[in-house]
């Protein structure tokens, strides 16, 4: 379907043509003209859908066809991290660009010329802010937070912002918007407490389903079974073994990655780290170093798993095993973006065993397992059954909460 067919204000459409955009994606398809009409929508679809402008676009267009608030925040879009604010951010920006629709990105890291500007647009009013939770809290706080006009409500990865402990902070955010707005929840799975959620939150919404829970075809996966003591040679083995454009490494703690990337920075491969602990500056600038392929490995948190839209990716490993198949098929789905091909390895540790079963069963099959090359010695067996963790290697997906941060441009139109 073109975007002719919605009927977009002029201005948004050239945004859109500038954007490189000619087809709506199915979940644009069934979004936009939900929202046109009015309607709160629920609806599980991941990144790499299109789900951004599904609710961009047409947010876009109503507040350039329908009287608003000046001094109000019209549309409030909350998502779980800095990075997916700054990168909706910039979506915003590219699809905007020809209309006079203002928008401000909130989150936590910024400095204090950031926090001046973001009081600016937060008290006199922006058409579209985009912020992460706790950024936001701390602005309401302080009692200046326009809210009074506001019309549009999105909650975007919401099954993230609940997993890393953000349903207070939501509903607080809500409890100072008006009764009456249109809400949209964007979540990559559906699990009961969302369901529980929108359920407090929207009015009777029409429900979209474009989860594709399946990992990508194009993607090889295989593992390899090891004790944890053998985990950081291999890498190196595998990363000197064969040219690869871009590597991404998962763990899930910050220690992991921090370990990690001190021992194969030793070894004189260009990499680096990407987590929490670093400032915002650094995050952006090791991001961009990635993204333009100038640094060829990244070893990242699960910061990075969802919702960043990097392509190149040429594999991605595992360091230890995701908590459960919808991060796997996440983390792994980095690999093999833009029509290329994609290999993804896991290492499952003995006492990891039991966790990649329940992903296997939930991908409906066992990935290959790898013999660990002989100098290694031998790893431990792979035991179907066999018991480990609760919640091995779980932390706080990101170590601590997000707060804000960079400004797409000032508010005001
Ligand atoms: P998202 O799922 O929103 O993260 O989008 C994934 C990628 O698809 C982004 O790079 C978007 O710029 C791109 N994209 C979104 N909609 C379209 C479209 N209709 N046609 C082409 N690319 C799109």
């Amino acid at each position: 379907m073109k975007f002719s067919a919605f009927n977009f204000d002029s201005r948004l459409s050239e945004g859109i043509e500038a954007s490189g955009y000619e087809d709506a994606t199915p979940v644009q398809e069934l979004v936009i003209p939900l929202v046109l009409e009015g309607k709160d929508v629920i609806a599980s679809a991941q990144t790499g859908t299109g789900k951004t402008a599904a609710f961009l676009l047409p947010l876009i267009n109503n507040i350039l066809s329908t009287p608003f608030d000046e001094h109000s925040i019209t549309a409030l879009i909350i998502v779980p991290t800095r990075e997916l604010a700054i990168q909706i951010a910039q979506h915003m920006e590219g699809l905007s660009y020809f209309t006079s629709v203002s928008s401000i990105a909130v989150y936590g890291g910024g400095d204090g010329g950031a926090f001046v500007q973001e009081k600016k647009a937060l008290s006199m009013g922006a058409d579209v802010v985009i912020c992460t939770p706790g950024k936001m809290i701390a602005h309401i706080n302080m009692g200046y937070v326009k809210f009074s006009g506001l019309k549009y409500l999105v909650l975007d990865e919401a099954d993230r912002m609940l997993d890393m402990g953000f349903y207070d902070d939501i509903m607080r955010i809500i409890n100072a918007l008006p009764a009456k707005r249109q809400n949209l929840l964007f979540s990559a799975t559906m699990p009961s407490r969302i369901r529980e959620m929108a359920k407090k939150i929207l009015h009777n919404p029409a429900e979209i389903n474009i989860a594709i829970s399946k990992p990508n075809e194009k993607i090889t996966q295989l593992a390899y079974v090891v004790y944890e003591a053998q985990k950081i040679p291999l890498v190196k083995f595998i990363l000197h073994q064969k040219e690869f454009s871009s590597v991404l490494v998962f763990c899930s703690s910050k220690q992991a990655v921090k370990q990690l990337t001190r021992e194969l920075k030793r070894t004189k491969l260009a990499v680096d780290e990407i987590h929490s602990d670093l400032e915002q500056d650094k995050r952006e600038e090791v991001l961009m170093y990635f993204k333009s392929g100038r640094l060829k490995v990244l070893i990242a948190t699960d910061i990075l798993s969802r919702g960043i839209d990097i392509d190149n990716i040429g594999l991605v490993i595992n360091y230890d095993v995701p908590h459960d198949g919808e991060d796997y098929v996440h983390r792994i789905g980095r690999t093999a973006r833009a029509a290329a091909e994609g290999t993804a390895i896991t290492f499952i540790s003995e006492k990891e065993q039991r966790k990649f079963q329940s992903i296997e069963r939930l991908l409906g099959k066992e990935v290959p397992k790898e013999k660990i090359p002989e100098q290694f010695g031998e790893g431990p067996e792979y035991r179907k059954g066999h018991h480990s963790h609760p919640n091995n290697g779980r932390g706080h997906p990101n170590g601590k909460r997000p707060g804000n941060f960079s400004r797409n441009r000032p508010a005001g139109r």
